[in-house]
């Protein structure tokens, strides 16, 4: 057993606070739009390094400090340009567009950044969950299913809706 890596420190969360606004003032360029600087918070936990969400109307981005902590330049360079597409074309397209179609792929390319979907990192060391977690998708956004809804879904059981996009959850 490796020891568990420690989050990330209070620089480190602003210099990555200050990066993802970077991109947002970037987009702005891009696209002569305004984009409101949305939270950044650090209470993202498991395997996942960051996730944009709106939760309440209230749209933020979540970081995992552990994973930023094993691996801060690459996610860097990729979360956070990967998290930022996500709500740049959630606020161009809305729901219209697919968590990872071409508008973000689009977006992420004009970053700089290859629009590829995951990074694969070495969890060693890095606190996960207990309770294992599923990533399903609608039509608009990532959501993030417990292994009891997970197995309803996956044995027809019963079905799940986005309450923001009304589209059926389907496994991403
Ligand atoms: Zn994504
Ligand atoms: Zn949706």
């Amino acid at each position: 057993m490796q020891p568990i890596i420690q989050p990330i420190d209070t620089a480190q969360r602003l210099e990555v606070t200050e990066r993802t606004h970077q991109f947002i003032r970037r987009a702005e360029n891009i696209y002569g739009e305004r984009f409101d600087l949305i939270p950044v918070r650090f209470n993202l936990t498991g395997t996942a390094a960051g996730m944009y969400r709106v939760q309440n109307d209230r749209p933020e981005f979540r970081y995992n400090p552990h994973l930023f902590a094993k691996y801060f330049a690459e996610n860097l360079s990729e979360t956070v340009p990967h998290e930022v597409s996500h709500y740049i074309v959630h606020t161009m397209y809305g729901t219209k567009a697919r968590p990872h179609g071409p508008e973000w792929k689009q977006v992420m390319r004009d970053f700089g950044a290859k629009p590829v979907r995951t990074c694969n990192f070495d969890l060693s060391g890095i606190p996960v969950r207990r309770h294992r977690r599923f990533e399903y998708q609608c039509g608009c956004r990532m959501h993030s299913v417990t292994t009891r809804v997970h197995n309803m879904i996956s044995t027809g059981t019963r079905q799940y809706f986005c309450k923001s996009c009304a589209r059926e959850l389907v496994i991403a």
